[in-house]
């Protein structure tokens, strides 16, 4: 019997860190590996929480989930004059990406998470795997797991034909404290994910936990997220950063140009709804995520694997992202249980289901950006636009 693997985990973000704890619960050696030198902050603002992202919480009663989430009842769409298009119930739960990391990571501790660790490469051997980091150390695993997101090193080795393709727009995303906005625009934000149709575009606006954690209303943040087309011709200037820098996945806070972050003010004073305009009006640092669509044909490859966004990066529309990465986290870790430690074995029976499982994601999420950036045929209140991991509201 081969007994429980020692495994690396490339990658420390919200999918990176889960299977490094369900992967040490199960008894494995699991170590995690971040490239960031320092604890990973303001990353993405604020999620949609689906059960899978905060599984490992609740299995293991380490936190109540209305203290780290807030929720609404209503989705709500509003007109540009602010009157209501249509509203519905529909009970989300929302926090921040922070807020769930910082939990998670404290349930790995330091001795398994190692910041300023980047994978530069790996060799797969007989029967183990060699780790080579940038900073010149290496070490030998049983199992890889490439937990590194979109622009992976793992899948770049492993399979260089696959990359990411721009899906033709991007997210322009910001939060502004509750505190902040008129009482008119928090009451008509109230208990709800508010959406504005635009043309070939659509925004929506939640509230999310404070940078302390705050869930009480009145105390949160108000996060929004904007779909909006840029042409190919226009992506490089868009993604050039102040310092001249042209990034190619995300702008952070403070890095767009101010020429743009005008224009989008502009157009929200001029077009949107009273109370989504205020909102956008009052981010101080709005930031822009690219938006791709990632499809990898395999994900198992002898004692490596990819999972999470490595694998099959869907865009944003299911809010489903950070869901499936722990889903394919817990998935591996009762294959390794099945097959009793052996890695090639567990793989192999995982593959399969995290296959179909992204794939169906990916093209969901593309079926719904199209229908609002492309054909104009998003309607308010169709029950196939709900989040969900598996189907829309599951
Ligand atoms: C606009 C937008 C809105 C979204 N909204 C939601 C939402 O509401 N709900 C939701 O669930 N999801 C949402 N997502 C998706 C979600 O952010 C991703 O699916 C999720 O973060 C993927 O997690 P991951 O752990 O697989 O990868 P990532 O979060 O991308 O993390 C990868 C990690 O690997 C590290 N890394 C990279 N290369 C190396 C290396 N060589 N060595 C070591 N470390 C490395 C990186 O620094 C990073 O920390 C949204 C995404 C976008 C763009």
């Amino acid at each position: 019997m081969p007994g429980w693997p020692k495994v690396a985990v490339v990658g420390g973000s919200l999918g990176g860190v889960t299977a490094g704890l369900v992967l040490r619960d199960l008894g494995c050696d699991a170590h995690v590996f971040e490239r960031s030198r320092s604890v990973l902050e303001e990353r993405g603002a604020g999620i949609a929480v689906l059960d899978a992202t905060v599984r490992y919480l609740v299995e293991h009663g380490i936190a109540d989930l209305s203290r780290i989430c807030t929720s609404t009842h209503w989705l709500r769409y509003l007109h540009p004059d602010g009157s209501v298009q249509h509203e519905g119930r529909r009970p989300y739960r929302f926090s921040s990406w922070n807020s769930i990391y910082r939990i998670l990571i404290g349930c790995l501790g330091d001795e398994r998470y190692h910041l300023a660790s980047e994978l530069v490469r790996f060799d797969p051997q007989a029967d183990s795997i060699r780790t080579e980091f940038a900073d010149g150390s290496s070490s030998t695993w049983d199992m890889l797991v490439g937990a590194d997101g979109i622009g992976s090193t793992v899948r770049q080795q492993l399979i260089p034909e696959v990359v990411p393709r721009y899906a033709g727009y991007v997210a322009w995303r910001g939060t502004v404290a509750e505190s902040l906005l008129s009482p008119l625009t928090r009451r008509a934000l109230d208990d709800a994910i508010t959406y504005q149709l635009l043309l070939n575009s659509h925004i929506l606006v939640y509230p999310i936990p404070s940078k302390q954690g705050t869930v009480e209303a009145g105390n949160r943040l108000i996060n929004f997220v904007w779909y909006r087309n840029v042409a190919a011709a226009d992506f490089q200037a868009l993604m050039t950063d102040r310092e001249g820098q042209l990034r190619t996945v995300s702008l952070p806070p403070g890095a767009v140009q101010e020429r743009y972050v005008e224009e989008i003010r502009e157009y929200a004073a001029a077009r949107m709804a009273p109370p989504i305009a205020d909102v956008v009006a009052g981010t101080e640092k709005p930031f822009v995520q690219v938006i791709f669509d990632l499809e990898v044909f395999a994900m198992a490859f002898g004692r490596a694997c990819l999972m999470g966004d490595a694998a099959f990066a869907a865009r944003p529309h299911a809010a489903a992202g950070t869901a499936k990465a722990a889903a394919n986290a817990w998935a591996l870790a009762e294959a390794l249980e099945g097959a009793r430690g052996d890695v090639e074995t567990a793989l192999l029976k995982w593959e399969p289901e995290q296959l179909t499982l992204g794939r169906n994601l990916v093209e969901r999420a593309r079926r719904i950006g199209n229908r609002s950036q492309f054909e104009g045929n998003w309607e308010p209140g169709d029950p196939s636009l709900n989040f969900g991991l598996y189907e829309p509201g599951r």
